[in-house]
């Protein structure tokens, strides 16, 4: 749907969250082209209601199941004629059902595969900003949104900015290669060293962006620029060696593509998700997001260094992972994800997350990705064991 005249019915999955929060309200500034007909949350009912009175949506649903009877109860409190559903499957039905011509897939982690598959075997629409769904299963997910000409656009700064250059998810053999870049986070220019006793509050107060607690952690070992390599790996079907990082601390250039003439062409623009968003919503149209234009006299300058990977080696399993290929990327997300959630927990500290990542893919040899079962079940062990590493680690101190 991309006519500026047809009112285009956008289902915000994650609604509660960082990039939830930034597509209503890219949604909200359109009302004559976008509506918000589905939202959806974790388990926070309240901001959930919050965004019901604001949005109006047609369909609300809360993914854990308990919280059903305070979503439906609250909607009718507030005299909305919305309905409660509740539970995962029902998160894959409204993804995949008519409600929606459009799926912005943000919930975080691989807990949103499963809407995200669906809304590209129904040939949705699909912004797709769980970066992680394309980690564990890119593959599944690129043939099932072709089969069905779904439409994917990148909703990851990086991805949407060559999705820009490129005018398509299509990279001809014309682009030599992608560089993205990377603001390095909070530690940058840190050693390894200096990296020890950081804390949870420290790695979540990102520079420059401001994103969800798994993100930001991610941001702050550089695993978030791991997984995205991987995640351009699948969206632009780019192999390992055509893809690069740059550390970009000011986050204005948001990723350069180099074609085969020595042309490079980049996308700028400040660091705020309703650029990208308003570029899925609006694609092929341009429409206002209400970000700002790039200042570049007031910013001053634009610098770039190589990653450090010693200190962040993160980045460097990813690489590995991704050349490795089959299960070894969703092995190494299922472990990443154990291991920031247990640091936000202040269960442990920040250099065991790689180390933790890398004895799971120590542990568990990739075997072929070549179904959906295969790779859950080894997003199942690698979570297994890393949560036995650290009850183990606890039970030692
Ligand atoms: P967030 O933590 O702010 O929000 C996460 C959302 O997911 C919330 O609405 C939460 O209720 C929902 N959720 C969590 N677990 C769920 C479950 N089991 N079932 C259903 N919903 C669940 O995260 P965020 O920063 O908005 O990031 C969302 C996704 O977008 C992540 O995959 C992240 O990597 C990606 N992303 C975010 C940014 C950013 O600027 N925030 C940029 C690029 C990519
Ligand atoms: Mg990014």
């Amino acid at each position: 749907m991309t006519s500026g005249s047809t009112l285009q019915r956008v289902a915000v999955f994650g609604a509660t969250g960082s990039i939830g929060a930034s597509a209503l309200d890219v949604i909200a500034r359109h009302p004559q082209r976008l509506q918000a007909s589905v939202l959806a949350a974790g388990s926070q009912v309240d901001a959930l209601l919050d965004l019901c009175r604001r949005h109006r949506p047609r369909h609300a649903v809360i993914a854990r199941e308990e919280l059903y009877p305070a979503l439906r109860d609250g909607l009718r409190a507030r005299g909305l004629d919305t309905r409660a559903h509740a539970g995962m499957a029902a998160l894959d039905q409204l993804a995949s059902g008519d409600a929606c011509d459009t799926v912005v897939a943000a919930i975080v982690g691989a807990a949103g595969l499963s809407s995200t598959l669906a809304a590209a075997r129904a040939g949705k629409r699909l912004l797709l900003a769980n970066k992680e769904s394309l980690v564990l299963a890119g593959e599944l997910m690129t043939r099932a949104a072709d089969a069905a000409g779904a439409d994917i656009i990148p909703i990851d700064s990086e991805h949407n900015a060559i999705f820009q250059c490129l005018r398509s998810r299509q990279a001809k053999d014309d682009v030599r290669r992608i560089v993205l870049t990377a603001s390095g986070g909070p530690f940058r220019g840190r050693r390894r060293a200096d990296l020890a006793d950081v804390t949870p509050e420290q790695a979540v107060a990102h520079p420059k962006w401001s994103m969800g607690p798994k993100i930001s952690v991610d941001s702050a070992t550089l695993m978030n620029k791991g997984l995205e390599l991987i995640e351009a790996h699948h969206l632009f079907a780019l192999s390992g060696e055509r893809l690069g990082v740059l550390v970009h601390p000011q986050s204005l250039v948001h990723s350069l593509v180099e074609f085969v003439d020595g042309s490079t062409l980049a996308q700028l623009g400040l660091p705020d998700m309703r650029t990208a968003l308003a570029v899925g919503l609006g694609w092929p149209d341009r429409i206002d997001s209400g970000v700002a234009g790039l200042d570049l006299l007031a910013q001053g300058r634009l610098d770039f260094e190589a990653p450090d990977t010693d200190a962040f080696p993160c980045l460097r399993l990813a690489c590995e992972a991704l050349d490795t290929g089959g299960t070894a990327p969703a092995i190494l997300n299922a472990a990443n994800e154990v291991a920031v959630s247990a640091f936000l927990q202040g269960k442990i500290r920040f250099l065991s997350i790689p180390a933790l990542v890398e004895d799971a893919l120590a542990a568990l040899p990739a075997a072929p990705a070549d179904s959906l079962e295969a790779l859950l079940e080894a997003d199942a062990r690698a979570r297994r064991i890393t949560e036995t590493t650290i009850a183990g680690r606890a039970a030692r101190a």
